[in-house]
């Protein structure tokens, strides 16, 4: 992180500043406020009241969790889809099936919440979007259903995939004593801003430029 010292030399707030000078939407923060259509913004504060295409409150808030959830699925699976890009690899297939435990497997059987194809996933995170569309699915409970669904997609086709992967061809993390952020830039210096999160191409970084010169 960023020392106060650096941030103030450059003129910012951090993460922490903002969050106490931000003062919530009291509605928004409840789920109770729906932008997925140009009717509105609608505002479904009563527990009776409705959107303008009808939509209970209820409705609203299982849209708004399915839509949030579908997105940090989308980016976790879009992180494993590289990962496998760049190792040139496929999908396996029935990945949940080898590594969720057999009881819950089941379950999620039963329920009709899995995907048991490559690439089904991604057709699921595209019918999340679809289904949460104003004037698509009404049924609330049926949204719930989807929201577990595309948490199933996030752990096992996303973050579970793309530790292993990671794991498999770089190693096991280990923790280490570094300068990041704001505080490792200097005017002096080339500054590669590099996304760590998906460690491609700092591997590549690594191997192509003296180790001794990188910071
Ligand atoms: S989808 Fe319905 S509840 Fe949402 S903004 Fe449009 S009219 Fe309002």
């Amino acid at each position: 992180m960023a020392s106060k010292k650096e941030v103030e030399k450059n003129n910012c707030t951090i993460i922490s500043e903002r969050a106490a000078q931000m003062q919530p939407c009291p509605i928004g923060s409840k789920g109770f406020c729906c932008k997925n259509c140009l009717m509105g913004p609608c505002r479904v504060c009563a527990p009776e009241q409705k959107g303008v295409c009808g939509a209970s409150r209820a409705l609203v808030v299982a849209r708004n969790v399915l839509r949030f959830s579908t997105g940090g699925a989308s980016a976790h699976c879009g992180h494993a889809y590289h990962i496998l890009d760049y190792l040139n690899l496929k999908y396996p297939v029935d990945y949940v099936k080898k590594k969720a435990p057999d009881y819950l497997y089941k379950l999620w059987d039963d329920l009709g919440i899995l995907p048991k194809f490559s690439y089904e996933h991604f057709k699921d995170i595209s019918e999340a979007i679809h289904l949460s569309t104003m004037g698509v699915d009404s049924d609330w409970e049926d949204i719930i259903k989807w929201c577990i669904k595309i948490g199933i997609i996030d752990g096992y086709y996303g973050m579970y995939l793309a530790t292993e992967l990671e794991d498999k061809k770089f190693g096991k993390p280990k923790i280490k004593k570094g300068e990041l952020n704001l505080g490792v830039l200097d005017e002096s210096k080339v500054n590669i801003a590099i996304h760590g999160h998906e460690p491609m191409p700092v591997s590549y970084t690594h191997l192509t430029l003296p180790t001794k010169r990188i910071v």
